[in-house]
């Protein structure tokens, strides 16, 4: 199976991949074949499995997409590398993405971006966009993947494959290159809800290196794959179907619904007013943090030293300016801006104050006695992959296009997205849709429930 995949990247012109290793591959999968010649082998053993570049690894490179980190090797492995290790899967590389998790396109990447497989003209979208398109190319049949305002649902809904973000603290973050630790979330990508389900029993977990991990029993998010969707109650928010919303994605969202009535579902219009306010929310916390988490990067700590410098804040000075791209740039900029003295109540402390809110309007439609639905359905993606280049000059749009994920993210609940049809791109054709299917805190079971019967 290593073999076979690793043929596969050899021959694939995605640019999916940023660290393959044949040698250390192959070691991986001779242990796998011996622990299942021994009898000791879980449903993982000898699995390929790729990781996205921002988990560190001991033995492939990690660069988080970025040339700070171009020759970085880790003195250790994160923590869901080591649980796939354990687990027995067999890494086959390291995954491109955009520089430090920031971007809806891959585009960011210093390493070049990532070409959708099903329109190599078309985005694979971001930032994980390596792992979403090297599992829809057959490169991978699993990868990790972080999200942090949408980047495991959009890429997995841009490239047709399936992924899904858990709850806020169920994937321990430890080893994970850090974007906004508020908001970051590990998560699998692969072909199916059921491989997701088998994914998330191995990379979920309490870890005491992560002070945000949760302390839960383990459990097998398998169980109820088979469930009859019958009296599912699924909350429809008007807000994600208004103006902005292509007509090519709103016809294959709307299609999926009516499958799941066919399956015994019934659809309950909901409101989450405050979605729009997601994207200033949003656009403000994560740079925040971002701002911060980034400042070990100084070329001393960590990362890319300039060559020449004056003195030593000409050094911190050069080697940021040539080690961070524009996106990584403009975001510790605006992060810096919005928690400086005097701006910080104006900006900071009203996003933390809205962000409540938006979780609040989760929790009227999904919990208490007035519940309204069990799980809520919408578009990921406003629009299917779009062309390479289009928007890769105007980082508003690319903001605007993650309307549809961020509020999830910054209310810390499960999100999936599974494909559900095809819209039209604008060259070449056929380009896929995903729909979110998004829960209450630890429903993630429920999700690939419903995920399942579905496929
Ligand atoms: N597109 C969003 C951003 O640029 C989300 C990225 C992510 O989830 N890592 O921040």
């Amino acid at each position: 199976l290593a073999t076979l995949f690793l043929d596969r990247i050899e021959a694939s012109d995605l640019n999916a991949f940023l660290h393959v290793d044949r040698a250390l591959t192959l070691a991986q999968a001779q242990a796998a074949d011996a622990r299942l010649a021994g009898n000791e082998a879980g449903p993982l053993t000898g699995i390929p499995i790729a990781h996205k570049d921002i988990f560190v690894t001991r033995n492939w490179r990690t660069t988080a997409g970025s040339r700070m980190l171009q020759d970085y090797v880790s003195p250790f492995d994160a923590t869901v590398v080591e649980q796939f290790n354990a687990a027995g899967t067999v890494t086959l590389g390291k995954l491109n993405c955009d520089e430090f998790a920031m971007g809806s396109s891959n585009e960011n990447s210093f390493y070049g971006p990532v070409k959708n497989p099903w329109d190599k003209t078309a985005i694979p979208g971001g930032s994980s966009g390596g792992s979403a398109a090297a599992v829809a190319a057959r490169l991978a049949p699993a990868a990790t993947a972080t999200d942090t305002g949408g980047s495991i649902r959009q890429p997995a809904s841009l490239c047709g494959v399936t992924g899904i973000k858990p709850t806020y603290g169920s994937v321990s973050r430890y080893g994970m290159i850090a974007f906004a630790s508020s908001l970051d979330q590990g998560g699998p990508i692969a072909k199916t809800a059921e491989d997701c389900g088998l994914l998330l029993n191995a990379m979920t977990g309490f870890d005491e290196r992560d002070s945000t991990s949760l302390q839960r029993p383990k459990e097998d998010f398998t169980r109820s794959l088979n469930q009859s969707l019958q009296g599912l109650r699924i909350g429809v928010p008007k807000e994600f179907f208004g103006a902005g919303l292509a007509a090519d994605v709103e016809a294959a969202v709307r299609g999926a619904l009516a499958e799941f009535e066919k399956l015994g579902a019934t659809l309950v219009d909901i409101s989450l007013p405050k979605t729009e306010l997601s994207i200033p929310v949003y656009y403000v916390i994560a740079p925040a943090e971002a701002s911060s988490n980034l400042s070990r990067f100084d070329g001393v700590r960590y990362g890319h030293r300039a060559a020449d410098y004056k003195d030593l804040a000409d050094m911190y000075k050069k080697s940021r300016a040539e080690g961070f791209g524009e996106e990584v740039k403009r975001r510790i900029l605006v992060g810096s801006y919005v928690l400086s003295h005097g701006y910080y109540d104006a900006y900071y402390l009203q996003a933390q104050k809205i962000r409540r809110l938006i979780a609040q309007d989760f929790q009227s439609a999904l919990a208490g006695p007035d519940r309204q639905c069990d799980v809520i359905m919408g578009p990921v993606s406003p629009t299917v992959a779009w062309d390479l280049g289009d928007k890769a000059d105007d980082p508003v749009a690319n903001y605007l296009a993650d309307i549809f994920t961020l509020s999830t993210s910054l209310a810390g609940l499960p999100g999936m997205s599974i494909p559900c049809g095809f819209g039209q791109g604008e060259k070449n054709g056929k380009r896929p849709v995903g729909l979110q299917i998004i829960g209450n805190y630890f429903d993630e079971a429920r999700l690939l429930n419903v995920a399942h019967q579905f496929q």
